[in-house]
């Protein structure tokens, strides 16, 4: 660990160092660990809120939600689409750790509008074996946000479905646009 690294661990190239990026991301931590203090929480949200968006790179949840840490879930995938893995997630955290409200986040130029579910049948051809799981590839935004509405409130495992609502975060503006789940 060198004095002289960028505190912001993207600030610059991730191999800038000479080491992999894993050993860049260990180092970041090290640096990290030594600001930090123990805020004292348990594992309950302090907003009772999970959040499922994707994993896309551009997409800063806490950042652009003015999220703290321990104020929330965050659950991400490949397109922020609600699978059975996600609902597991969500049920967890209803059920055992407190939270009421869910907000599902998908933006605009996500991957899963560039594939289908063709993918499938490419991944059989060269590996010899069909994924179980579904693409769940999407060509129209706020349709897919509109299914993920509908999947989490039509879930039997989910205490809280009330305060359920959609957006899709523009990664050019980091607006959020609300979908209307009609
Ligand atoms: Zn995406």
């Amino acid at each position: 660990m060198t004095t002289s690294a960028a505190a912001h661990p993207g600030a610059e190239g991730a191999t800038a160092g000479g080491g992999s990026v894993i050993d860049r991301l260990v180092e970041a931590n090290q640096r990290y660990a030594a600001e930090f203090t123990d805020p004292g929480m348990d594992a309950r949200p302090v907003l009772k809120v999970a959040v499922v968006a994707c994993m896309d790179a551009r997409l800063d949840l806490h950042a652009a939600l003015g999220l703290k840490l321990g104020d929330c879930h965050t659950i991400r995938n490949a397109g922020g689409v609600v699978t059975d893995d996600v609902i597991r997630s969500l049920t967890i955290s209803q059920r055992k750790l407190g939270t009421r409200s869910i907000v599902l986040i998908h933006h605009t130029g996500c991957g899963l509008e560039a594939i289908t579910e063709d993918f499938r049948t490419e991944l059989e051809m060269e590996v010899g074996q069909r994924p179980s799981w579904a693409v769940e590839a999407f060509k129209d935004v706020d349709q897919d946000v509109r299914q993920s509405m509908q999947r989490v409130r039509t879930s039997p495992f989910l205490l809280h479905t009330d305060d359920v609502r959609g957006f899709v975060f523009d990664v050019k503006t980091g607006l959020l646009r609300e979908v209307d789940p009609a």
